[in-house]
């Protein structure tokens, strides 16, 4: 599709704080000096990201790195050809096998409350998990905010999708397993992140135990009276804070690989 016009991104792209000098040959330069001219269906336009990226901080989305993050990763690219037009608008795509891509205000919420402290204080995360690559989508955007990210999808068919979507960007920080995401991935414990795109009826206990001192966990979850809602945990030196935030409709969360 637009694979042969990409610009070659770095292998990751450093968050600069507000206000921090930004020296040449950084990624904040290279975009400021080379944008993308508008093209064909105009999806690989800077501008069309830009512009979805003014609706999610008129929606709430304040912080500028998940606001810059998803103004870099060129979601178009990730979701069939037949559904590319729709790419940039607010709402969760089929993406195969009965799953979905989220839509990007949800993305960015998830990725706004993970960074969560570390964002206020400038810093980029540690290691994150992802549980369900799906498309690879949040991943990428996940790339852009912390140093290694680790995802893992259940589904073969999906993983080998999100492979062939993150190849060309040639993010080095982005890890793919084939596994069952509920058992977590203790070879990267311990997470500062984790962040799952399938709810299930309670939270696995893998996932707790490869929560880093000082980490933080979103997750949709089962309310017990029908609804999905957003969890928010987070492991302090004293144990477990958690709390329960609003109410999403993400797939269910399942065992085993298929
Ligand atoms: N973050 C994804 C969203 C994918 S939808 C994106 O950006 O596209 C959620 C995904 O979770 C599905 O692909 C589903 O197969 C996967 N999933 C569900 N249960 C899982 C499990 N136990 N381990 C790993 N992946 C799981």
């Amino acid at each position: 599709m637009t694979q042969q016009r990409r610009p070659g991104f770095p292998a990751r792209m450093d968050w600069h704080p507000p206000g921090a000098a930004v020296g040449p040959g950084t990624a904040r330069a290279q975009r400021g000096a080379a944008p993308t001219p508008p093209q064909g269906l105009g999806l690989d336009s800077a501008a069309v990201r830009a512009r979805m990226v003014q609706r999610l901080a008129a929606g709430g989305i304040a912080a500028q790195p998940v606001l810059q993050a998803l103004g870099t990763v060129e979601r178009h690219c990730f979701v069939d050809t037949a559904l590319v037009n729709q790419a940039y608008e607010d709402t969760s795509l089929p993406i195969g096998l009965a799953q979905t891509i989220s839509k990007p205000s949800v993305v960015a919420r998830m990725t706004e409350l993970l960074l969560g402290a570390e964002c206020a204080r400038g810093q980029a995360l540690g290691r994150v998990l992802e549980i369900g690559t799906g498309c690879g989508y949040q991943a990428a955007v996940l790339a852009h905010l912390a140093r290694e990210v680790y995802t893992v999808e259940r589904l073969r068919a999906l993983h080998e999708k999100a492979r062939e979507h993150l190849r060309p960007l040639r993010l080095a920080n982005v890890h793919l397993i084939l596994g069952d995401g509920m058992l977590g991935y203790p070879a990267g414990a311990p997470y500062a992140g984790i962040i799952a795109a399938a709810g299930g009826d309670s939270l696995p206990q893998a996932w707790c135990e490869q929560l880093a001192v000082g980490g933080r966990l979103v997750a949709p979850m089962a309310a017990g009276d029908g609804r999905q809602v957003l969890l928010v945990v987070d492991r302090t030196i004293q144990g477990f804070r958690q709390s329960v935030l609003e109410s999403v409709n993400f797939v269910p969360l399942k065992s085993g690989i298929a």
